[in-house]
């Protein structure tokens, strides 16, 4: 399979060229040649499959002409070792839990497999590789620890300075070994900024391998696709859908998810409708609504991980759609909630169906609550552990309802080991010159 750019102002790839790459030469973002569809047959019996085959038979349609399905196969049963379990909150909304990986945040899954895909790529090469992600909370814990201790590859986080939550920090900047942690005095669009600008610096090119595991990246967001078909085959197993439709809805902020879920969607998947659900920073929201899209510097919020000015898969919604805001608006349905509104529906979800979501996974829920009608079952994306947001959560739902999981407060007993920088992008190029 061939890999374009968004942008068509450079040739096709291949697979392994988009991957270790990560952004197109013309600064565009990769999307596949083709979108292969599955057979009906498929979904009739989708529930007969477990997570790990369906994500298999769903990897072979994005990456099978290009790796051996042996290997291809073992990428994505390592990767998956945890379940995304679908629970139920309501009588019509159900939660898809994407948060029982290592880092309990449902990066671990593209994380995972992208660490696992570049280094089978790398393979062939000497030169260590040095990955770069900027991060708004999660992407850094999920990349770190899906990549920690894997020889060859060296990476940097860049996070914005106090705008990210202590656990999501002790997740990443408190590991060592491969991993170093870039304190960036600055947004977390900044840290975005800076990360592109280093892979179209010529100079740094040149001295250094260099890639990105932003949702940017083709091998972290298709992968993404997987626990909609799963969640489909859950749902299907249970009875749920047999004279119901299916709407799914997604706390999105770089929308790496949300594409990851349409793509799910052309390949076949029979859902009725796709919900973004934003926080205020609503830039798909309104682009929904008036068919301009207007990024601007994102503001802060409960749902952090959602504080995104300017989505950086929108592109490729675009690309997938052609441009077309007709289609487009008609493929996603847009919600926004503000803090106040965030922290209402969390204490509501919890109080009436003792069911806890987080600040993200509670824009996905209300915006179903919404928008359902008739006999439709929705299902939200349920993005991380609510736990990872100990002091909104607390505040939220008082201390004695939120227990600190094993896995989470193993990281929180480390030191933090990190670098400050300003947010120019000299100070930022100087620092990776001079190596680690
Ligand atoms: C990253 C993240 C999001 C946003 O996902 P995108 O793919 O960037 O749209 C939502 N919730 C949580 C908890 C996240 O970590």
């Amino acid at each position: 399979m061939k890999y374009y750019s968004t942008n068509k102002n450079t040739p096709e790839v291949s697979l392994k060229e988009a991957v270790v790459k990560g952004l197109a030469a013309d600064k565009g973002l990769f999307m596949p040649e083709r979108i292969e569809k599955f057979e009906s047959l498929f979904f009739d019996n989708i529930q007969n499959l477990s997570f790990q085959e369906i994500a298999f038979e769903v990897s072979k349609k994005f990456f099978g002409d290009d790796i051996h399905h042996e290997i291809l196969k073992d990428i994505v049963y390592d990767t998956l070792q945890f379940d995304c379990p679908v629970v139920k909150v309501t009588d019509s909304i159900y939660s898809l839990e994407l948060f029982h990986g290592p880092t309990m945040a449902f990066k671990d899954v593209g994380a995972r497999f992208m660490a696992r895909l570049l280094n089978y790529f790398l393979g062939e090469h000497d030169k260590q590789i040095n990955v770069l992600v900027a991060t708004s909370g999660d992407t850094g814990s999920a990349v770190a620890n899906g990549f920690l201790g894997v020889d060859g590859i060296h990476v940097y986080v860049l996070y914005p300075k106090g705008k990210v939550s202590k656990i999501q920090e002790s997740q990443f900047a408190t590991l060592g070994k491969n991993i170093t942690a870039l304190e960036i005095e600055g947004t977390f669009d900044d840290c975005q900024r800076l990360v592109k600008s280093a892979f179209l610096d010529a100079e740094l090119n040149e001295k250094l391998m260099l890639t990105s595991a932003n949702s940017i990246n083709v091998a972290r967001f298709l992968p993404q696709a997987f626990y909609y078909f799963n969640a489909f085959a859950r749902l299907k197993e249970q009875g749920i859908l047999e004279n119901n439709d299916l709407v799914v809805s997604v706390p999105s902020g770089n929308l790496g998810n949300i594409t990851a879920g349409l793509f799910a969607l052309e390949m076949g998947l029979p859902i009725k409708q796709f919900i973004v659900a934003n926080n205020s920073n609503d830039i798909v929201f309104k682009y929904l609504e008036t068919g301009k899209y207007q990024p601007r510097k994102s503001v802060e919020t409960v749902a952090n991980a959602m504080d995104v000015g300017e989505p950086s898969n929108f592109v490729r919604i675009l690309d997938l759609y052609k441009n077309s805001h007709k289609t487009i608006s008609k493929k996603l349905k847009g919600f926004r909630y503000s803090d106040t509104e965030i922290k209402a529906v969390v204490k509501k979800v919890y109080n009436e169906t003792n069911y806890l979501c987080d600040p993200h996974g509670a824009c996905g829920f209300e915006a179903l609550s919404e928008y359902l009608s008739g006999t439709q079952i929705g299902l939200f994306l349920e993005t991380a552990h609510p736990a990872k947001f100990t002091n909104t959560m607390e505040e939220i739902v008082g201390a004695e309802n939120i227990k600190m999981p094993e896995k989470l407060s193993v990281f929180m007993k480390g030191d933090k080991i990190s670098k400050l920088l300003n947010s120019e992008f000299n100070e930022f190029k100087k620092y990776l010159m001079k190596g680690v």
